[in-house]
């Protein structure tokens, strides 16, 4: 089989010939007791970089052992791209979502021999799972694998905006010592109302680990949690995002795009949220109106804005969230730290073991199925599609 794997480029100065970090603590499991990505075998070192196009995800050598072709390229987004080019006879479609290759329904309807796309990592929108789901390409990614990197990243994130961390560190930079320019907006989040649009793996993580920082939690999500759940962090529940958003001092955004998250922080919806809340969004740039948010950091309705995630990525480099004020912003990182890699690059291989074997792939991994939305799919996502727009990732320069 062919499979074409779509990664980042390399580091600007090559591959790292040593890293800070000499072994990777080892994590016995996932807190709901989810086991790790366990295949049969990896030909990597954990630790080492792997999202990248030489990383080669650790794949080359299982693949070419057992019969197969590996395409691996960071090419995807102009007219032309070797993505494309290759994407026409590929059975196996891999992409990260920090560098996401769209799979548009016209990519999709190329295809004629697509019959599964992976996600290394989490999130699947850059799919267009409508037409997966028409024309039955399975849809598949690593549940869990870096949802705690992430809420690790969110809490930094929080911390960094309301004790605006940012200037402060500038100030030191530029050599200066201005303590009243340093404070003149910084706060402690000690007990601020701190809310997350969605409690699923990294919300719930957000909010356990906020708890210990004395702050009131709020959370709203289309499935209610259990009550214990709720009670062990003191939870207020919100049946609207609207009732959240008008209470919360910090807003944290950690549901998937689809067709209901789309837009959803709209100029409407940001006008009700509390006056100075500070958002924070690792979940897909989709989800925020870019012009209402800029705006709104513009007149100073919302105090600060944080997060990793573009639309479309990588972002155009005239993208106003680039230079609007009191941002926060990363390139697309928080899931993909050399932790996180060493648990997605394993969990691609236990999916395409899985494949190549005929043995199911675990339910969590599924969000499109037989022509369906599936396991973690039917119940995180929606039908439609998210890719509009895609096109304009062609407009980086590097
Ligand atoms: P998850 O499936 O465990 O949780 C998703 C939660 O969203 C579920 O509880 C679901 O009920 C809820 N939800 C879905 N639609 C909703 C809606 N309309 N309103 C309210 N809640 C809704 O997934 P997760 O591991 O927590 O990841 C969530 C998302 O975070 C991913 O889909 C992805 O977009 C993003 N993510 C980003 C990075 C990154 O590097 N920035 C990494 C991993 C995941």
């Amino acid at each position: 089989m062919k499979i074409l794997c779509v990664l980042y480029d390399d580091p600007t100065d090559g591959m790292p010939e040593s890293y800070p970090v000499n072994t990777l603590p080892r994590l016995e499991k996932y807190p709901d007791g989810m086991s790790l990505p366990n295949p049969k075998a990896i030909d990597f070192t954990p630790g080492e970089l792997l999202g990248s196009v030489s990383g080669e995800l650790g794949l080359r050598k299982f693949l070419e052992e057992n019969g197969h072709t590996l395409v691996v390229t960071s090419d995807k987004d102009t007219k032309g791209c070797v993505a494309d080019k290759e994407l026409v006879d590929t059975d196996i479609v891999i992409s990260q979502p920090f560098w996401p290759y769209y799979l548009t329904r016209e990519r999709i309807e190329s295809a004629k021999k697509l019959k599964m796309a992976i996600t290394a990592g989490i999130g699947s929108d850059h799919v267009d799972l409508q037409a997966a789901i028409d024309n039955k390409v399975d849809v598949v990614e690593v549940t869990y694998c870096n949802s705690r990197s992430v809420s690790e990243h969110i809490v930094m994130m929080i911390l960094a905006m309301v004790r605006d961390y940012h200037n402060q560190h500038k100030i030191v930079n530029d050599g200066g010592w201005h303590i009243a320019d340093a404070v003149k907006r910084s706060y402690d989040v000690e007990g601020m109302n701190v809310g997350t649009i969605a409690a699923g793996r990294i919300g719930y993580d957000v909010l356990r680990k906020m708890y210990p920082f004395d702050v009131h939690l709020h959370y709203n999500d289309r499935h209610r949690l259990p009550i214990e759940k709720e009670k062990e962090l003191n939870l207020t529940y919100h049946e609207t995002v609207e009732s959240l958003v008008s209470v919360c001092d910090v807003i944290n955004i950690s549901c998937p795009l689809h067709s209901e998250t789309e837009n959803l922080f709209d100029e409407e919806l940001i006008s009700k949220c509390k006056k100075g809340a500070y958002v924070i969004n690792t979940a897909r740039g989709k989800i925020v109106n870019r012009e209402a948010m800029a705006a709104a950091l513009e007149s100073g309705h919302i105090s600060g804005y944080a997060g990793d995630v573009w639309f479309p990525q990588p972002a155009p480099n005239d993208h106003i969230w680039r230079k609007m004020p009191n941002h926060g912003m990363t390139p697309h990182t928080s899931g993909t730290s050399l932790s996180a890699q060493s648990r997605y690059a394993a969990g691609v291989r236990e999916i395409l073991e899985c494949f190549f074997d005929g043995n199911p792939i675990r339910n969590e991994y599924i969000i499109v199925q037989n022509g369906d939305l599936a396991g973690m799919g039917a119940h995180s996502y929606s039908k439609g599609s998210a890719t509009g727009g895609s096109e304009e990732a062609a407009n980086f320069k590097k």
